[in-house]
């Protein structure tokens, strides 16, 4: 695309215009017929213009007396006026089509972008060239869609209002026509030459950019403005802002500098050739080949003729150009639909089940050099409390994301009872699952809207949800209670806290009629009051659910019916609390070093 010169634009442009038509149409048949059809019939309408123009000069040059010749001019002037204003007219409903499809084209295409990358797979998102292809396609070939669509209507436009013109120097003489070709090679040259460098250093910015937006994000949002001050970053970040945003002025003065000089040299070369076209057109004039009337109306056709064409390159230049970021969405469309979870069978998932069995699952991450799981295999019964633990990065999450079907493992089963989770249909799985992360999102909406997460309302089910998480205190010292809005960002918006948030998450959990709950180190910021009480829930909400739990509290997985110890992504062991103590393994020794941190805390710290 980088390497792109005026040839290969032109190859392009019929797929890019196949292509943007083809969104168009989808996104309203209507207006793009209308801004087709309008513009091609005003083209129609140039061309007899023209054609009737030269009558009009033929009846003025002709001999006689001044006034009848002026007589004779008028039904060709009628027949001049009418053509112009019915093309007024059609030109003018052609735009208003136009307008109007431009937000329809840009919603459909980010409708769709959105529509994939919300059911692509998980795993997607740890693939960097998925997400610099979705930062692109998002950040700049949406808004480009619009273009694209709205430069190919223009493009095709000019085409017609050139080829109107050349239609008719062709029909008033056929040595006529390739004089218009030669005014328009130098100014084409340059639109393209400009556009490729435009691209060039969009490229070339494309990670200086990411980083502005991160350091702009860093500096200016709310977030973390708290640390910005704690650790005195402002001189750091201001100079890393410096560094990044002098790169990027640099390439773009450069940008500007050769894109000025290429600009120059269009004009200069648009300017000779069109000295010599009339000097080409005196000497058929000279020559007797045309007459006067013909060389006036060529001389209007000409003019008529390089003002479409200077309008067309210019729309052929940016369609050119923004058909390069929109061909970055459909590259993006196309890769991400590839990443789309095949519904082989599209099976629907059993109701519950009576054993979820991981057997001998192996789980690598995208990029990784280490496996995050290795031939795990782990076995819960309906009903049960199913405890994970381990150290840090031991592989419980990635175990846990597996049993909920939102990672698939690269070996190995996990079912329920007889059905493989990869054969099963992924959305209506995960409805019969509910998941609460340890990195939950602290979405930007109300309590209510956070809790029900577009689950049918039942405010019943919501105040259980809640005070079964504990929230309910949190909610009823927000003062708008279940509408508070929970984002500080927007008007009368609240900020909770980590334990706060980490209630509003479990009263997720809790509200979802899931099989299956799978809770991911829930307390992780509870004060240890809430932590007892949520477990003491967890274990009393359960009846009829299994739950998964990943906990680093091990006091609180005593009442576990079974506990699995994850190592290095491995099962070191597993059994009940009674039995792990027993077996003097890595759970007895991470038990004993917690037991022990709380009793000898207060002789240490006498
Ligand atoms: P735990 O929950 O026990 O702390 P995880 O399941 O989160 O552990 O992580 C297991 C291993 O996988 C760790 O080595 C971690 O660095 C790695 N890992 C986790 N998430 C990703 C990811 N999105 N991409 C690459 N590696 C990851």
């Amino acid at each position: 695309m980088l390497a792109t010169g005026l040839g290969t634009m032109v190859r392009r442009l019929p797929a890019l215009a196949m292509a943007a038509g083809g969104l168009a149409w989808r996104a309203n048949p209507r207006d793009t017929a209308i801004a087709l059809g309008g513009n091609l019939l005003a083209g129609f309408f140039t061309a007899f213009g023209l054609l009737a123009t030269s009558d009009v000069l033929a009846s003025l040059f002709a001999a006689g007396p001044t006034p009848d010749r002026v007589r004779d001019a008028v039904p060709g002037l009628v027949v001049v006026m009418a053509a112009a204003a019915l093309r007024g007219v059609l030109l003018a409903a052609a735009r208003w089509a136009q307008a109007r499809l431009k937000p329809q084209v840009e919603r459909h295409a980010e409708r769709r972008l959105f529509e994939l990358t919300t059911r692509v797979e998980l795993t997607a998102f740890d693939d960097h060239d998925f997400h610099n292809g979705m930062r692109r396609a998002r950040d700049n070939g949406v808004p480009d869609t619009a273009t694209v669509v709205e430069t190919t209507i223009s493009v095709l436009t000019g085409a017609v209002g050139v080829a109107a013109p050349a239609v008719a120097l062709g029909l008033l003489h056929p040595l006529l026509m390739p004089l218009l070709l030669v005014t328009a090679l130098p100014a084409g040259w340059a639109a393209v030459r400009t556009a490729r460098m435009r691209y060039q250093a969009f490229y070339r910015l494309s990670a200086a950019r990411r980083r502005k937006f991160m350091l702009s994000d860093l500096m200016a949002e709310r977030q973390p403005a708290a640390e910005v001050r704690a650790f005195t970053l402002r001189e750091f970040l201001l100079g890393e802002y410096d560094r990044v945003a002098d790169l990027e002025q640099d390439v773009q003065l450069d940008v500007a500098r050769r894109q000025a000089g290429a600009e120059a040299a269009g004009d200069l070369l648009t300017g000779v050739a069109t000295a010599a076209v009339y000097c080409a057109l005196g000497g058929l004039l000279a020559a007797g080949v045309i007459p006067l009337a013909v060389a006036g109306a060529a001389v209007l056709a000409i003019r008529t003729g390089q003002a479409s064409l200077t309008t067309m390159i210019q729309n052929m230049n940016r369609l050119y150009e923004s058909g390069l970021y929109f061909g970055d969405y459909l590259a993006f469309c196309d890769l991400a639909a590839t990443r789309i979870p095949p519904s082989p069978t599209a099976v629907a998932p059993p109701e519950g089940f009576t054993r979820l069995t991981a057997d001998r699952v192996s789980f690598t991450y995208p990029g990784a050099d280490r496996p995050a799981l290795t031939e795990v295999s782990a076995t819960v019964e309906r009903g049960e409390v199913v405890a994970l633990v381990g150290e840090n990065g031991s592989g419980k999450t990635t175990l846990a994301k597996l049993l909920a079907g939102l990672y698939h493992p690269d070996s190995g089963t996990v079912r329920w009872d007889g059905a493989d989770l990869a054969t099963i249909d992924g959305d209506a799985l995960r409805e019969r699952i509910s998941v609460i992360a340890q990195d939950h999102t602290r979405w930007p909406l109300t309590v209510r809207e956070n809790i029900v997460m577009g689950r049918p309302l039942d405010e019943e089910r919501l105040v259980h949800a809640a005070a079964a998480a504990g929230a309910d205190r949190v909610i009823d010292e927000l003062g708008q209670g279940y509408d508070a809005l929970l984002d500080r960002r927007f008007r009368g918006g609240h900020d909770l806290s980590g334990g706060q948030w980490q209630r509003i998450a479990a009263a997720r959990g809790f509200y979802r009629d899931a099989t299956l709950v799978i809770f991911d180190e829930p307390t992780s910021a509870l004060d240890a009051r809430a932590e007892h009480a949520l477990f003491d829930r967890i274990r009393r909400h359960a009846h009829g659910r299994t739950v998964v739990l990943i906990t680093h509290r091990l006091a609180s997985v005593r009442f576990a019916d079974r506990i699995y110890v994850l190592d290095h992504g491995r099962v070191a062991e597993h059994g009940t609390h009674t039995e792990l103590l027993a077996s003097g393994g890595l759970y007895a020794d991470l038990y004993e070093l917690q037991a022990s941190a709380y009793q000898n805390a207060p002789q240490e710290a006498l």
